[in-house]
């Protein structure tokens, strides 16, 4: 097992202070600076595949597709994206023509807030630091990274190779544990993106508080699939377990329970049955398809949540913590104040909860936080809608798990104790930007619209303040009645047309003008 260098506390100083001062020089205003970056990052990366597979592997027991699909794919969508769409998003926007303000040229541009910490957690130890990173360079910031301590492997190679691809003064990586990341949050910064638990989220947002420092929190929470009968059960099965299993089910958007009708339940469990068969025919122990949990301490607590189950285990269910092995596993008959029903399991097992219906499914869901999604098997699209529509989730997906993170396009983020803010694409970028406005008035304005500002204050003022509003909406009685007027009016116009045009052809005018141009 690699041994994590921790980073100093002088040095963790001396870094924020070398962020600082590199930020000031300006360096990253450039936006060709700001894209070389970008496209180290993927060779950061591209360059070192396999070195980043073998220290995956380490910390987490992952197969080199689950690797690439899961994390690689994220990491290069990512830098592909801002590198093509940079010009975009940093372009000075102008407002609509508007009489009273043009002459001044007001626009918004998005500039950079400065110096901006990330701190990420162990599941996906690359992404969750190299994606944002990626927004916040081409928002030009400089960055200080604090990558999890429980992926020592990934954390190291991290620290060992991020300074032959950046520049050397704006990004750094912090590495260590609570004393090192407490440091670390005592210290002043422009943006945090925080990426972890609720409960250390809350350590941070505390901490940013005090700089009053803006922040991202990318939390966790319990994600329900509601299975609905009419569904293709195996493709609900093997998405669910899909979703469930892959990185041995620590993943923020896995389903963390199946909500179904009690007389499903049966079907259900049989498609699952059949779905694990397929996944995993020697057994998942012996799978190099199923990956490890990162830590025994974390083996242990998900073993402890199994041992107090109620429900009955179906599939998996055997855990071997000293090795980091917890089998993946299937619980049926769960009930909702269930162990497996309370903390986040963030590990491979999928509890079912039967419910009368539907109504009753998104009662269970409505007594718990807000969680990062709401997945829906059904085909029927008044079902779906019924559940999204009475629940609210960072996304909402209708027949598929997870996958929903990597549409390009799409942002991440929760809602209520599942977070604020978000990963991804422009959004991602615009959390690290600032938009600041910009005019320039000419002298010559204050004769022709807004002189009227200066004291002596006069009684026509009311005039200018009207001029620069507009009239108001209609009161919401009013609404049809202007409605109604509006269509109307436009047939008073279409009708006068009409009859104009019908005279002037009867008068001939209409040949008489066209004579000319014929002759
Ligand atoms: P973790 O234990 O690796 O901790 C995350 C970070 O917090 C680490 O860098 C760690 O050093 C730091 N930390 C830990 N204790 C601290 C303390 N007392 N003070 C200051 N810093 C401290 O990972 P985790 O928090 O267990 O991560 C798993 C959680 O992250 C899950 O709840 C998961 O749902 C969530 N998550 C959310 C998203 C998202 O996009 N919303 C993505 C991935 C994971």
């Amino acid at each position: 097992m690699t041994t994590l260098t921790y980073t100093s506390i002088e040095d963790i100083e001396k870094f924020h202070e070398t962020a600082r001062r590199a930020f000031d020089s300006g360096k990253t205003q450039s936006i060709e600076f700001r894209k070389d970056q970008i496209a180290q990052i993927g060779w950061l990366l591209r360059d070192n595949e396999d070195r980043w597979r073998e220290a995956l592997r380490a910390d987490l027991g992952r197969h080199p597709q689950e690797n690439d699909l899961l994390e690689f794919v994220s990491i290069y969508t990512e830098v592909n994206m801002a590198y093509k769409e940079i010009e975009k998003w940093t372009k000075a926007h102008s407002i609509g023509f508007s009489v009273n303000w043009f002459p001044m040229h007001p626009k918004y541009k998005a500039e950079p807030k400065g110096v901006a910490l990330i701190i990420a957690p162990f599941n996906f130890p690359l992404f969750l630091l190299l994606g944002p990173l990626t927004s916040a360079i081409a928002a030009g910031n400089a960055a200080v990274l604090k990558p999890s301590e429980q992926t020592p492997a990934t954390s190291q190679l991290l620290a060992e190779l991020l300074p032959k691809y950046l520049d050397n003064e704006l990004y750094h990586v912090v590495n260590g544990g609570v004393p090192e990341t407490t440091k670390v949050l005592e210290l002043k910064w422009d943006h945090s993106m925080y990426t972890g638990n609720g409960r250390v989220g809350r350590i941070v947002a505390a901490a940013a508080a005090k700089h009053l420092t803006p922040l991202t929190l990318e939390l966790g929470g319990k994600n329900p699939a509601v299975v609905d009968p009419k569904v293709d059960v195996k493709m609900a099965a093997r998405r669910l377990l899909w979703g469930r299993f892959s990185n041995a089910g620590q993943i923020c958007l896995c389903p963390e329970y199946v909500l179904v009708p009690a007389e499903f339940q049966d079907t259900l469990v049989e498609a699952f049955t059949e779905a694990y068969q397929r996944f995993y025919p020697e057994g998942p122990e012996k799978s190099d398809s199923f990956s490890r949990i990162v830590t025994t301490a974390h083996a242990a607590r998900i073993k402890r949540m199994l041992d107090g189950t109620k429900g009955k285990i179906v599939l998996g269910g055997q855990a071997d913590v000293d090795n980091r092995y917890v089998a993946p596993t299937v619980v049926r008959d769960v009930p909702v104040d269930d162990v497996l029903m309370g903390e986040e399991i963030f590990g491979p097992v999928l509890p079912i909860v039967p419910v009368k219906d539907v109504d009753e499914a998104i009662a269970v869901i409505r007594a718990k936080d807000h969680p990062l999604a709401v997945y829906v098997f059904s085909t029927d699209k008044k079902f779906q809608d019924k559940v999204f529509k009475s629940t609210k989730s960072g996304a909402a997906v209708a027949n598929e798990t997870v996958i929903s993170a990597g549409v390009p396009g799409l942002p991440v983020g929760g809602v209520g104790p599942s977070g604020y803010g978000y990963y991804s694409g422009k959004q991602c970028f615009e959390q690290f930007s600032h938009y600041r406005v910009s005019l320039d008035n000419p002298g010559w304005v204050d004769t022709v619209a807004f002189g009227f500002r200066f004291p002596p204050y006069k009684p026509d003022y009311k005039k200018h303040i009207g001029s620069l509003t507009g009239a108001l909406p209609p009161r919401p009685g009013q609404k049809s009645a202007m409605k109604v007027v509006k269509r109307w009016g436009l047939w008073v116009v279409f009708a006068l047309v009409g009859a104009s045009s019908a005279l002037l052809m009867k008068s001939g005018r209409f040949a008489q003008l066209k004579a000319p141009a014929q002759a």
